[in-house]
């Protein structure tokens, strides 16, 4: 290396012999810019640290004005220093006064040089501050020298890390090590927690980043590497990480980066520097990390994930470090942190201290989301960079209302939140109180809340809440949580279950609903262009009688001696429910001729969530058992807009004349043909549709559990007849100056109605 006196690997030494001496904080940064200087051979070598106001200040120089340490301070989109800061990016210039972000700071006295090559101070992808080295000449530095100087960047990384810079920093200017952060994301399950994060996948600490034995630590990077590749194959053969959603290809891209040469070559680099196996793997891993922050483009972010997540099997191998935190190491409150996790690993969790979830990942339909909310934790997904902002045991707090996610809450805000969440454990005991009453309308109505449930979890909502029944067991979850095809013993020990527990309340059981967004993992599907409307549910259930039989099978032998409710889901047309009538009946005979006790009686219901069926039912209802509404699935197609797509799930709403105008129609048809309809959907879960669901007639709702609390705190209060006098108009009418929503906002006004 050009001029560097000892290279990098004595520096490196030096510096590990600097870290460790009793001196003052400011004495060990001075200490260190004079070394690097000198061994650099630059005139000038400045360490700028970032603070948690956002602004960069000169913590120590060697070469400029010392008089401007702790005076200059500059914004992070400021000269060239900003730049390599908020682009977490070297910047190595042979004339820095020609470049145009360069900004002049007199007081600093650096206008006399030239050369410039500045390294971001990175720690998980996060940048603490900028470390600059500068000469006289118009210098160009080696792309050797630049990487001696990201290696060292990184022991000054440590020091801001460890703290020990605070105490020479201005009140409310402090280093930006663990900033307080305000982060928003997706709200995937309902509620407010406060707790301590937990990082589901921890980080490892480095403890030794100076190498003693460098061939010795390259030949431990080979022995991991190997090992992790291994990991890899065998993951590739049984499809293991496939149960935390991800698919084939993907894990053939894992295959393909556990072999990238680039990748490893700059890994062998760093060591080659004087950096040990595992600082060599982190150095990497913090450069990838920083620009996966900063890609925008989708396919390069995801293979920058990929290649985090081998970074880190890398990182647990070369330091013998287990997977997850034990369930019993959990605390109290816990508030999981997570780039993504499958369902099942959100299972193993000790549910009496899970608090909340935050995933960096993860849209509403994702697994892990679902049992989120089947546990009742709240949950925020798509929140950028979560687990690399976070520590272990940070206090963080989870708005699952609106999305916000606060790392270490300023103290008004933790006080304001702890305020909302007394509020809201105040309104549950009001509902709790509610549990045992009848719930009947002012004007005399009865309405029957029912739940919607999927999991063994679910189970103790039907004794919380005082529900009539389960209103919808989505079957499918079982097989969306697990990690190969249920086999029917399986099926029929859940089935049981839920049944032995609702004891005589009912329960309506839909068959399977897979496809479209319910992916099973274990699963090929073949590719689709419009899943939701593609090989799903009962289409899928009919070409594949094996599969339906046999949970039909498992639900008929569940109920033996009981009464036994199953309901079809995405039926389009009247012949599907008659094929799938016919396929209980087979299996009734099956079943019967096998000795087996039968259900008592086996009522069966079809979801209207396909707009077609809306004109065929008067053909449909004297078939049936009873109807029950899909409003998820009948909205997005009666406006044919998906609702898994943020851009157009919003833009209509279901409190609106032609949504209602279609639920008036179903009610109505199934008082004429005196067939029970009701309604499953999540528009039931919201005080307001059930308001609407209650005036336009109807008188069974299955409800999210934590809905049923202040839905049936407003119906107590409603009177239904009202209501319909106050919405009958627009709705035959249709909307004129005021739109539906308006029209029940003003009534539950006038009325005092809580929605
Ligand atoms: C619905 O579509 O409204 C429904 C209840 O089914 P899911 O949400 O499971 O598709
Ligand atoms: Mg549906």
């Amino acid at each position: 290396m050009r001029g560097a006196m000892g290279g990098p690997r004595v520096l490196l030494r030096r510096l590990r012999e600097v870290m460790a001496e009793p001196v003052s904080a400011q004495d060990r940064l001075d200490r260190i810019v004079v070394l690097i200087a000198a061994n650099m051979v630059a005139e000038v070598c400045s360490v700028y640290v970032l603070r948690v106001d956002g602004t960069l200040e000169l913590y120590a120089t060697e070469g400029l004005n010392k008089e401007a340490v702790h005076q200059t301070v500059m914004r992070i989109d400021e000269g060239l220093v900003g730049l390599v800061a908020s682009q977490a990016n070297a910047i190595n210039l042979q004339d820095a006064q020609s470049h145009p972000a360069f900004s002049y700071r007199p007081e600093t006295g650096e206008e006399i040089y030239h050369s410039f090559l500045g390294v971001p101070i990175l720690r998980a992808g996060n940048t603490l501050g900028v470390l600059v080295v500068q000469n006289r000449a118009h210098r160009n530095y080696s792309e050797e020298e630049e990487e001696a100087l990201q290696t060292t960047a990184m022991v000054l990384a440590e020091m801001i890390a460890s703290g020990e810079l605070a105490s020479l920093a201005k009140p409310g200017a402090e280093p930006a090590v663990h900033p307080r952060r305000h982060l928003r994301g997706n709200v995937l399950s309902e509620g407010i927690a406060l707790g301590h994060a937990v990082l589901h996948e921890p980080r490892v600490v480095i403890k030794n980043f100076v190498a003693d034995d460098i061939p010795g630590e390259l030949k431990r990077l080979d022995d991991a590497i190997a090992a992790m590749r291994s990991d890899v194959d065998v993951m590739l053969e049984r499809g293991e990480i496939a149960d935390g959603g991800e698919h084939k290809d993907i894990l053939e891209t894992y295959r393909m980066f556990a072999h990238d040469r680039g990748w490893l070559a700059r890994m062998r680099e760093a060591i080659r520097t004087g950096l040990t196996a595992e600082a060599g793997v982190e150095r990497v891993q913090s450069d990838t990390r920083a620009r996966m922050l900063r890609a925008t483009d989708p396919y390069l972010r995801e293979r920058l994930h990929d290649l985090d997540d081998l970074a880190n099997r890398l990182m647990r191998q070369l330091m013998g470090v287990e997977h997850a935190p034990h369930r019993d190491q959990l605390p109290d409150n816990a508030i999981i942190v997570a780039r993504m996790m499958g369902p099942a690993a959100l299972l193993d969790y000790d549910r009496k201290r899970l608090r909340g979830l935050i995933l960096e990942e993860g849209g509403p339909t994702s697994h892990v989301a679902i049992v989120a909310r089947a546990l009742g934790i709240p949950a925020v997904g798509e929140v950028e960079n979560a687990a690399g902002l976070v520590e272990s045991g940070d206090p963080v707090i989870v708005d699952g209302i609106s999305g916000d996610v606060y790392l270490r809450p300023p103290p008004d805000i933790e006080a304001a939140y702890v305020e909302r969440v007394k509020l809201r454990a105040r309104k549950q005991a009001q509902y709790q109180a509610l549990r045992g009453r009848a719930c009947v309308t002012r004007d005399g109505h009865e309405i029957a809340l029912h739940l919607n449930a999927g999991l063994l979890v679910d189970l103790p909502h039907i004794e919380e809440t005082g529900a009539a029944g389960i209103g919808l067991f989505r079957t499918e979850l079982q097989f969306m949580v697990a990690t190969s095809f249920p086999r029917i013993g399986e099926q029929l020990a859940l089935y049981r279950s839920v049944m032995e527990t609702a004891g005589e309340k009912p329960v309506t059981f839909r068959t399977l609903d897979i496809g479209g967004d319910k992916v099973l993992p274990y699963m090929s599907a073949s590719e689709e262009e419009n899943p939701a409307m593609g090989w799903r549910a009962i289409r899928l259930g009919l070409d594949r009688p094996g599969l339906m039989r046999s949970q039909i099978r498992a639900l008929l032998r569940a109920a033996s001696g009981k009464a036994l409710r199953i309901m079809f889901p995405m039926v389009a047309v009247v012949d599907e429910f008659d094929q799938g009538k016919l396929m209980v009946e087979h299996e009734l005979t099956y079943l019967r001729r096998h000795g087996h006790t039968l259900p008592e009686r086996v009522e069966i219901g079809v979801m209207v969530e396909v707009p077609s069926l809306l004109f065929q039912l008067d053909d449909l209802l004297p078939r049936v058992d009873f109807l029950s509404v899909g409003s998820n699935d009948l909205c997005q197609f009666l406006f044919a807009a998906d609702r898994g797509n943020s851009h157009v799930s919003g833009r209509y709403d279901p409190i609106s004349v032609p949504v209602v105008r279609a639920l008036r129609l179903i009610a109505r048809k199934g008082r004429e043909h005196k067939k029970p309809v009701t309604l499953c959907g999540e528009l039931a879960s919201k005080p307001i549709g059930a308001l609407v669901l209650v005036a336009i007639g109807y008188r069974s709702l299955s409800l999210t559990p934590s809905a049923v609390g202040p839905v049936k705190s407003m119906l107590l209060e409603l009177d239904a007849e009202k209501a319909l006098a106050a919405i009958g108009p627009l709705l035959d009418h249709g909307e004129t100056g005021v739109t539906l929503r308006q029209r029940i906002e003003q009534f539950a006004a006038s009325e005092n109605l809580q929605l």
